[in-house]
């Protein structure tokens, strides 16, 4: 990789994203921000143009959208001053899962797992070729927690975790960075957004101490930031939990637990 490739960085008209930009322009990258808000990213834009120096490129995109994705992963396919994808877009979804709108839970899995998916493939095959690049892949701790009461949300982050994980077994070796992040609650305005009562909002984290966390992690190459988790040694604990099941998975007969009387 360059010194300093571009990042490419979805959902970069607010929040997260847009706090990624900036942190990534005071590095001195070149950034390609994509949203659906051509207005909010033409402002992060010129904000970034004029106060870090560096050039930025607006692609107005709605990636639940298929031409509008594919546009953007042909972008990160041909474009090889890019070297670095966040692939932060995403959005949440109140209320029970039985009683949530189809057409917005069927959204929610097109741009939280589809266009994730899409994108990040984009960038590993032409990152895979040059032998070097990195995706940051923006989860969240709810896809630990399935009993947080946002059923469809927290599988789409569990996808996302459960995908950079196995990215990150695969890359890793063909010289590309895989992280996923995992944010706790953060205050961004995903939670209106998503219908949330303003008045049951939980305490939150300010996205820029987000951002700035997830940096470090970036910057010593963890597969796994969770900022907000202060003892590593639980996340390494859980894992080997699942890893102490392993063996039994190239079993080939049911359990004697499940073996009729
Ligand atoms: P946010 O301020 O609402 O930002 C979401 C971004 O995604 C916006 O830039 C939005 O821009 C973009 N976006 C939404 N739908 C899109 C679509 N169909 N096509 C293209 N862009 C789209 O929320 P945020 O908290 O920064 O969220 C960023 C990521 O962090 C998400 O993946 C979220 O799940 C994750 N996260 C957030 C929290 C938290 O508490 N805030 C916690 C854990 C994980 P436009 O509206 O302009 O398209």
């Amino acid at each position: 990789m360059t010194p300093n490739p571009a990042v490419l960085i979805t959902g970069a008209s607010s929040g997260i994203g847009a706090t990624y930009a900036d942190r990534f322009a005071a590095r001195g990258h070149d950034l390609v921000l994509v949203a659906r808000s051509a207005d909010r990213l033409n402002e992060v834009a010129a904000r970034l143009r004029s106060a870090r120096g560096v050039s930025v490129d607006v692609v107005q995109a709605d990636l639940a959208d298929h031409e509008a994705l594919e546009r953007v992963s042909a972008r990160l396919g041909e474009d090889d001053r890019i070297g670095i994808l966040v692939n932060n877009a995403g959005v949440g979804l109140s209320g029970a899962f039985a009683d949530q709108n189809p057409g917005a839970v069927a959204k929610l899995v097109a741009v939280n797992v589809g266009a994730v998916t899409t994108l990040a493939q984009a960038a590993a095959r032409r990152f895979v070729d040059a032998g070097n690049g990195a995706i940051v892949n923006i989860s969240s701790v709810v896809g630990l927690i399935p009993e947080f009461g946002q059923t469809a949300y927290a599988a789409s982050k569990a996808f996302v975790t459960t995908l950079s994980q196995s990215m990150a077994v695969e890359l890793s070796g063909k010289g590309v960075y895989v992280q996923a992040v995992l944010p706790a609650a953060t205050a961004t305005e995903i939670w209106t957004r998503a219908g949330s009562n303003p008045s049951r909002l939980p305490p939150m984290m300010d996205v820029g101490a987000l951002v700035d966390a997830a940096l470090v992690g970036f910057d010593r190459r963890e597969a796994i930031t969770i900022p907000v988790l202060s003892d590593a040694g639980l996340w390494d604990s859980y894992q080997n939990a699942r890893k102490a099941m392993l063996p039994e998975f190239g079993g080939v007969v049911p359990a004697a637990r499940y073996r009729a009387a």
